[in-house]
């Protein structure tokens, strides 16, 4: 899409980062936004939206056939997520670091689901598992009119 022009991966790459049901009802939002704060992001993008089932499925429509489908649907639909998109250096890649493993088990201490969760189906955040996966999440969660494009005044003391 036009949204995504070729050469938009290293400082412009952004990602899809959400606050899952779970994250919002345990007041964690703010956290999570400092998290990527602090580390140096850029927040261009944000909303609190009650997901529709039919946007869930599409949203992880490769896990369909999972037999843990139905109750992740059921899970991210049973109230409002906080919908973010981060852009910087490497923001997918690191982003996951960020978030820990999908199984809250696995997260070391210092990650979100490290540090806030227990269960993989309750394991607080969503973040793009690729800069393809996130072309396709941000655009099917936001209007391109709702990504802000602002000049970062503090990228000369996150960027050499
Ligand atoms: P993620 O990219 O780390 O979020 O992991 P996946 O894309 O593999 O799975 C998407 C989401 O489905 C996870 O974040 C979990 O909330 C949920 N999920 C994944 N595996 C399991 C599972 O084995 N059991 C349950 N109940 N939920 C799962
Ligand atoms: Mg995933």
């Amino acid at each position: 899409s036009n949204l995504f022009p070729t050469g938009w991966t290293g400082f412009n790459e952004r990602g899809f980062i959400a606050v899952k049901p779970d994250g919002v009802q345990r007041r964690l939002v703010g956290e999570i936004i400092q998290r990527f704060e602090k580390k140096g992001f850029q927040l261009v993008g944000m909303k609190l939206v009650q997901a529709s089932e039919d946007l869930l499925r599409e949203h992880y429509r490769d896990l369909r056939d999972k037999p843990f489908f139905k109750g992740l649907v059921r899970y991210m639909s049973s109230g409002p997520i906080v919908a973010m998109v981060w852009q910087g250096l490497d923001v997918v890649k690191m982003s996951r670091r960020v978030l820990g493993e999908t199984n809250p088990a696995n997260s070391l201490p210092g990650t979100i689901r490290g540090d806030y969760c227990v269960e993989v189906g309750r394991n607080v955040i969503h973040g793009s598992d690729s800069v393809e996966s996130a072309q396709r999440e941000i655009s099917l969660w936001f209007r391109p009119d709702e990504l802000e494009c602002w000049e970062d005044s503090s990228a000369q003391w996150i960027y050499e």
